[in-house]
């Protein structure tokens, strides 16, 4: 007599947390996934019918995503929207009626030439266009028919610098009443040119600024150039003309995770800088291949902050943005918890540090398709 071996169910190595939608990274077209959670991670699945099944990273701390999700609040929704809903999002982009969220940043692409050559460069930088003057004025006016009262304006590129009217620009955004225009720039022509600085003098926007770290090795491979003493140049500029700087980082796997650390303690001691902001690099345009696996996502750059920095934070000191949607998070924090630590007491400017996902591409955008 032979005794049948019993076959015996088995648990899924994974949690089933939520469905969303997303699209396939071959063919683009608009797909069903899953948010999955394994081993304390986050991860999306999703299957196209013609390529078949792709997982990636979503978050490397399944606890600290779904406690974010508390903070999550009602969508504030725009006075007036662009587009109609047809073809369901991510196609309907306007912003149509589905979008549940103001903007609350608005970017201006004012041109896509840049005088540096990135080969992280997601914008695949390179002379196309130049936005004119009057085309920026009728996008300001636009954005206030949308909003009302827009809060942020910021002018990006390619680099917006060497736009010849970028200060025009900045001068019609303060004209209609906004209160925070931004330049997001590299830095260079800040370093090089005496005249724009006293230009900017004169209207004071802030300025995100990409700054990177203190590597040589991490502006070669970041920026393709050794950046260090120019954008050093740059700040003290700033500083010298008392313009709210924003440190900008791109933070790149097995690149520069070893300087998140010393790039919040410099910004916490250089007198230009208000706050640090961390962004995993987003691998489009000119920097296409990665695994989604290995990709750096919020909690990596906490625990490089917690870990590296000498300004005693801890994780709880983070709070996630709440007008971002689980999909968009922005986390941050005050650097007036980081001057608890007495080493920083004497400075009495407010700084902030945040650390953005890379897995929405515009925080502004909260129902925008999930890319995993
Ligand atoms: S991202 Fe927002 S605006 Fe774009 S299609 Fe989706 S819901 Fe509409
Ligand atoms: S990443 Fe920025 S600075 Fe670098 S090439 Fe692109 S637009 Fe220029």
């Amino acid at each position: 007599m032979t005794i049948e071996k019993a076959r015996l169910k088995q648990d899924a190595d994974y949690i089933l947390h939520e469905l969303t939608r997303s699209i396939c990274p071959e063919c683009k077209t608009v797909i069903d996934a899953q948010i999955i959670l394994r081993d304390n991670k986050v991860y999306m699945r999703k299957r196209c019918p013609d390529h078949g099944w792709f997982e990636g990273l979503v978050s490397s701390d399944a606890e600290m995503y779904i406690a974010g999700a508390k903070f999550n609040k009602p969508g504030t929704i725009p006075l007036d929207f662009s587009t109609e809903v047809r073809d369901g999002c991510p196609l309907d982009c306007g912003l149509c009626p589905e979008h549940k969220q103001h903007t609350c940043v608005a970017l201006i692409e004012v041109n896509s030439a840049c005088n540096l050559d990135c080969p992280i460069c997601f914008a695949d930088a390179s002379p196309a266009f130049d936005l004119t003057l009057a085309e920026v004025e009728g996008m300001l006016d636009r954005l206030i028919e949308l909003e009302g009262n827009p809060e942020v304006v910021q002018f990006s590129g390619g680099e917006p610098t060497i736009h010849p009217q970028i200060l025009e620009m900045v001068a019609a955004a303060q004209a209609r009443g906004i209160p925070n225009v931004m330049i997001n720039t590299n830095g260079l022509r800040i370093a090089h040119d005496d005249d724009f600085v006293a230009e900017l003098a004169k209207l004071k926007p802030a300025i995100y600024f990409q700054f990177d770290g203190f590597d040589r090795e991490t502006n070669d491979r970041i920026r393709g150039a050794d950046l260090l003493k120019t954008k050093l140049k740059a700040l003290d500029r700033l500083a010298e003309i008392d313009l709210d700087v924003a440190l900008v980082a791109a933070i790149e796997r097995d690149v520069k995770m070893h300087e998140i650390g010393a790039l919040v303690d410099f910004g916490i001691q250089h007198p230009a800088v208000r706050g640090v902001v961390f962004q995993p690099v987003t691998h489009v345009g000119r920097h296409i291949p990665f695994d989604p696996m290995l990709r750096v996502t919020i909690p990596d750059v906490l625990h490089g902050i917690v870990d590296q920095s000498k300004a005693e934070l801890v994780l709880d000191d983070f709070v996630p943005v709440p007008c971002c949607f689980p999909p968009a998070r922005s986390t941050r924090t005050s650097t007036s918890t980081a001057r608890r630590s007495s080493r920083y007491r004497a400075s009495s400017r407010s700084m902030s540090t945040w650390t953005t996902s890379p897995i929405a591409p515009r925080p502004t955008c909260p129902a925008r398709t999930r890319s995993g």
